[in-house]
């Protein structure tokens, strides 16, 4: 379902912002810095994944970073977060099903909340579960990683300033959330805000699923067709009250099925095609709990 704020969009309008995306072919951004190299001896590099090799890019690709020309061989282990954005704009409730779980009726209009960007960590990184919360839940959530500058832009021009998209874990401290009136602690803690470990162009951004597996087993299974704003929509709300920046993250929400994350899990969180095959290589961030 294509809306704004409810309003059904003409569907060749929605197909024409497409225009960008699902046409041309997935392209793998990340940044990396080598584990066996000597942590003082230089920056972490943007890359393009190809295969085994990473082109190193001379900055990030939505800054007008170029290729070097120059590559080298990658391990998982060297991927860090791929991108480092002024700010994480979140957006809570975004399945009617996951609203509805919480005990909440299904809200009017996108509700916006932030992560600090302090918040993030890479891929098969650490959540640590901070000793003021009983109750860390997963959210398995797309990120949009934002290719342009924009402010107050339309659906259409929305849609094409997003340079690409990841997984994230909206790592949620329920029982604080539920207790402050604002979302800023429940939702802040370090480590609160995995992404990863890649960002992919050019995907069909109304044709995904986001899949959540606590332990290998599959928790949350989630179809972008059932958000209650999709993706374009969600960017030109946003854009409405804040200028967002090339790198900058958008969490577009969790379908139903969150649940608790304790020391010692491992909760995995995966963009797939809407039939339920993976993407081709698969797109899935990683991570472990332990206690802080
Ligand atoms: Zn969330």
């Amino acid at each position: 379902m294509s809306t704004i704020l409810g309003a059904q969009l003409p569907k060749d309008e929605f197909l024409f912002g497409l225009r960008h995306f699902g046409k041309l072919p997935s392209m793998r951004f990340a940044r990396l810095f080598p584990m066996d190299r000597d942590p003082d001896s230089g920056q972490p590099m943007h890359v393009r994944l190809d295969g085994a090799a990473a082109l190193i890019y001379d900055g990030a690709p939505w800054l007008f970073g170029k290729p070097t020309g120059e590559s080298l061989a990658w391990l998982d282990g060297d991927l860090l977060a791929p991108v480092t954005p002024s700010k994480v704009v979140c957006v809570g409730r975004n399945y009617a099903a996951h609203a509805k779980e919480l005990g909440h009726e299904v809200p009017k209009e996108p509700l916006l909340f932030f992560k600090p960007p302090s918040a993030i960590i890479g891929p098969f990184g650490t959540v640590e579960l901070p000793k003021e919360s009983e109750r860390v839940e997963y959210e398995s959530e797309i990120a949009v990683v934002m290719g342009k500058v924009v402010r107050r832009v339309d659906r259409q021009e929305a849609l094409s300033s997003i340079f690409g998209v990841t997984a994230a874990v909206d790592v949620t401290a329920r029982d604080l959330q539920r207790r402050d009136v604002q979302f800023t602690r429940g939702k802040g803690f370090d480590t609160f805000c995995p992404i990863g470990p890649e960002i992919r162009t050019d995907l069909d951004l109304c044709a995904l699923r986001v899949r959540g597996f606590r332990n290998g087993e599959l928790a949350q299974d989630g179809d972008v067709a059932d958000m209650l704003w999709d993706i374009p929509t969600l960017v030109s709300y946003i854009s409405q009250v804040m200028t967002l920046m090339p790198g900058d993250v958008i969490l577009t929400g969790t379908p139903e099925g969150v649940g608790p994350l304790v020391h010692g899990d491992r909760f995995s969180v995966e963009i797939c095609n809407r039939d339920k095959s993976q993407l081709s290589p698969p797109l899935l961030l990683d991570v472990q709990c332990a206690t802080e």
